[in-house]
């Protein structure tokens, strides 16, 4: 034998990581995907890497060194007991039914023994890969894995990501770029996308199918609500958007702009899923777009509460075959008009270091995010530095921020009245754990990326454990929490990964 059919041989056998696989996704049936494995991705290596994510998974370490899982999470050889498939979903994009998507480039392996489902995002054509060649490119890969732990670590409900493993492949989008592929992993990768297509087929056993493996695997109350005359797809609809009100409100506290809300980027876990031309605001503008491929700006900053709304109400119709009744379904969404506003109001005021409303809090967050637009002050910096302002009472280095100094000076006099009423210490605990020090700013992403480019991924490593831990100071990093340079502006993020 030569050396050459020896390697294969041995690459061919399924690596076993001491993992028990499940695959509850694939038991639904070839209505929903497609078994295929992923496409080889030749000679990778590894770019970056989660300590954290593979405790989570119970992987051991040791083989987060390896080549062996190197070369399985690149999809040069099969995962012993994982089942590979892509998924069918449908979808409305940018307002306008897009018909028939998919996992177009995206496999699911399988399930962990703790119910974390593993998806390879890159791993090659798939019967829903409409033209597209299948691979992700490095920038996006590595914009992804830092983001998804970077709002994981802020506390924002997100899916995961274990690593990134890149190779010289070619790749062409704009012009000739490198391949990569990111390992996902959430409870479920299930979209509103995903009851759409069933509905729009008029697929109504499918629909419920799905419908029933949801609430059955992730929301088993839903089987007994005494809401909706129960209902339990009414009660599901309703705690889905309880669920995306949340999340969203955390991006609108934290200052996310996630670019690409089509309902096919929507969890039905109320995760943030889809990393793609996101981006944590500089200056505080709420009418910012961060995706270039948005000229209306339907998914700019302060249109994502509403947009989120419209996305459930495409989910509530695709539900509508099996809630019958369209009062109930619209009593369903009518949660998110409360949600949204108590979980924003809330964010806001620990952002302010509020536990609990206190008399004129909601009129001073108000007149703050005022000040803050007139000026275009940087929106994290703002709150760090009001922060440590509440313990110190330097107010240079709030009011260096500042144009319309007065109006601010008139803010700062009724916030520190409003502060009389709470233990002061306490409300600087909670502002340091609401207010990060550390967030993916575009320009921190591109550094990292154009290092990357040229085999230097320390960038993203150390990136990682800031982002990881984005409240911690990490003394001798402060560049990393200083206001972007001027070119961050001319920093263009489309679509196109
Ligand atoms: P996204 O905007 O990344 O959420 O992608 C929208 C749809 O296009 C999804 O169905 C993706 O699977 C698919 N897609 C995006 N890029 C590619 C690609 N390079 N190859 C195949 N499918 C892709
Ligand atoms: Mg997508």
């Amino acid at each position: 034998m030569n050396p050459d059919t020896a390697l294969n041989v041995h690459l061919n056998e399924p690596l076993a990581i001491g993992l028990s696989w499940h695959n509850r996704f694939a038991q639904l049936g070839p209505d929903f995907l497609t078994a295929l494995p992923p496409q080889p991705l030749p000679a990778p290596y590894w770019v970056g890497r989660s300590a954290a994510v593979a405790r989570e998974l119970g992987l051991d370490a040791a083989w987060m060194a390896s080549d062996e899982l190197l070369n399985a999470l690149s999809g040069n050889r099969a995962l012993a007991g994982t089942q590979p498939l892509a998924s069918v979903y449908s979808g409305h994009q940018f307002g306008v039914w897009a018909g028939q998507l998919g996992d177009g480039r995206a496999l699911l392996l399988g399930e962990t023994a703790g119910g974390l489902e593993v998806q390879l995002k890159g791993a090659g054509r798939t019967p829903y890969s409409r033209g597209g060649d299948g691979r992700a490119v490095l920038r996006s890969s590595i914009r992804e894995f830092l983001c998804s732990e970077a709002m994981h670590g802020l506390g924002v409900p997100t899916s995961r990501a274990l690593c990134v493993t890149g190779s010289d492949a070619p790749i062409y989008r704009e012009e000739a770029e490198t391949a990569a592929v990111v390992t996902r992993v959430a409870p479920s990768f299930i979209r509103f996308g995903h009851f759409e297509h069933f509905a729009y087929r008029n697929q109504l056993p499918q629909l419920q199918q799905l419908a029933d493996y949801v609430i059955d695997r992730y929301y088993p109350a839903c089987r007994t609500t005494d809401q909706f005359n129960g209902n339990p797809y009414a009660a599901l609809l309703q705690a889905v958007s309880e669920r995306t009100a949340k999340m969203v409100a955390h991006w609108q506290a934290v200052g996310f702009c996630h670019g690409v809300m089509n309902t096919d980027n929507m969890s039905i876990l109320g995760l943030t899923i889809d990393y793609g031309p996101f981006q944590f605001l500089d200056g505080f503008d709420p009418a910012h777009i961060c995706n270039h491929s948005d000229t209306q700006g339907r998914y700019a900053y302060q249109q994502q509460p509403n947009i989120a709304y419209w996305n459930l109400f495409c989910l509530g119709q695709a539900l509508l075959p099996l809630i019958e009744e369209q009062e109930l379904a619209l009593a369903a969404l009518e949660s998110y008009k409360t949600a949204f506003p108590a979980a924003l109001q809330d964010r806001m005021r620990a952002k302010l270091g509020l536990k609990e409303a206190v008399p004129g809090d909601l009129a001073l967050i108000e007149a703050v995010l005022k000040l803050l637009a007139q000026d275009k002050v940087d929106y994290t910096i703002f709150w760090r530095r009001l922060s440590h302002w509440v313990a110190d009472g330097q107010t240079e280095p709030v009011r260096d921020l500042f144009l319309n100094r007065p109006g601010l000076d008139a803010w700062l006099l009724q916030y520190s009245e409003l502060l009389t009423h709470v233990n002061k210490g306490l409300a600087f605990d909670l502002m340091l754990k609401t207010n990060p020090k550390f967030v993916l700013r575009n320009h921190l992403g591109e550094q990292a990326i154009r290092a990357a480019k040229l085999k230097d991924f320390s960038g993203v490593h150390t990136l990682l454990a800031l982002l990881e831990d984005p409240f911690a100071e990490h003394p001798g990093f402060e560049s990393y929490a200083d206001f972007p340079p001027d070119w961050a502006s001319s920093i263009e993020i489309s679509c196109s990964s």
